[in-house]
C-alpha cells in the first residue's frame, strides 16, 4: 500500500495536484499536526526523525558524489518545496553543520528550552542519506523552540 502511495505522490512544484485551492497548505496547520504528534508520546520524536528520513528519501533523487553535492541540492530542494532556508557551514569529510532559516517546522514558535524539529532533521538526513548512499546521523543542536532565530543541526556520516 505504501509503495503505492508513495508513487502517486507528487513533489513536482510545478505540477498542480488541487484545482480550487492550489497547493499550499498553511504553515500553522502542519506545525499543529506536528505538535499534536509529539504531545501524544515523547516517542514520538524518534518516530518523527524516522518518517523525517523516509519522506526525505522521497524527495531526493539519489546521485551526489559527495557531501557538498548532496548539501547543494538538499538546499535547493528546501528552498523549492519551502522547507527551509539551509546554509551549510564547516563542510568536512564526515561532518557538516547545517543552519535552517525560516525552518517550516518551528518559525514563530515559543521558547521551551527544547530542539522541536526531528521532522525536519530527518528530513534532511534522508535526503543526504539517499544522495551519497551512507548512513547519517543528525542531532539539532539550536532551534526557535530554544532561543534562536533559526535551527542547526549536525550531521554526521557514519562510514
Ligand atoms: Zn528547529
Amino acid at each position: 500500500m505504501f509503495q503505492k502511495l508513495v508513487e502517486s505522490l507528487s513533489l513536482d512544484t510545478k505540477k498542480k495536484t488541487r484545482n480550487e485551492l492550489d497547493d499550499y497548505v498553511h504553515i500553522g496547520v502542519l506545525q499543529a499536526v506536528i505538535i499534536a504528534m509529539q504531545s501524544v508520546s515523547p516517542g514520538m520524536e524518534t518516530l518523527l526523525l524516522m518518517s523525517g528520513k523516509k519522506a526525505g528519501k522521497m524527495m531526493s533523487i539519489g546521485s551526489s558524489s559527495s557531501l557538498s553535492e548532496a548539501l547543494e541540492k538538499a538546499e535547493k530542494k528546501f528552498r523549492e518545496l519551502r522547507i527551509g532556508i539551509i546554509e551549510s557551514e564547516n563542510i568536512k569529510e564526515d561532518e557538516v553543520v547545517v543552519k535552517v532559516r525560516e525552518c517550516m517546522m518551528c518559525s514563530n514558535l515559543a521558547n521551551v528550552g527544547r530542539p522541536l524539529c526531528y521532522i525536519v532533521g530527518g528530513i534532511l538526513s534522508g535526503f543526504i542519506e539517499n544522495e551519497i548512499k551512507t548512513g547519517v546521523q543528525v542531532y539539532e543542536n539550536k532551534c526557535v523552540t530554544m532561543g534562536y532565530d533559526y535551527c542547526e543541526f549536525i550531521i554526521k556520516i557514519s562510514h
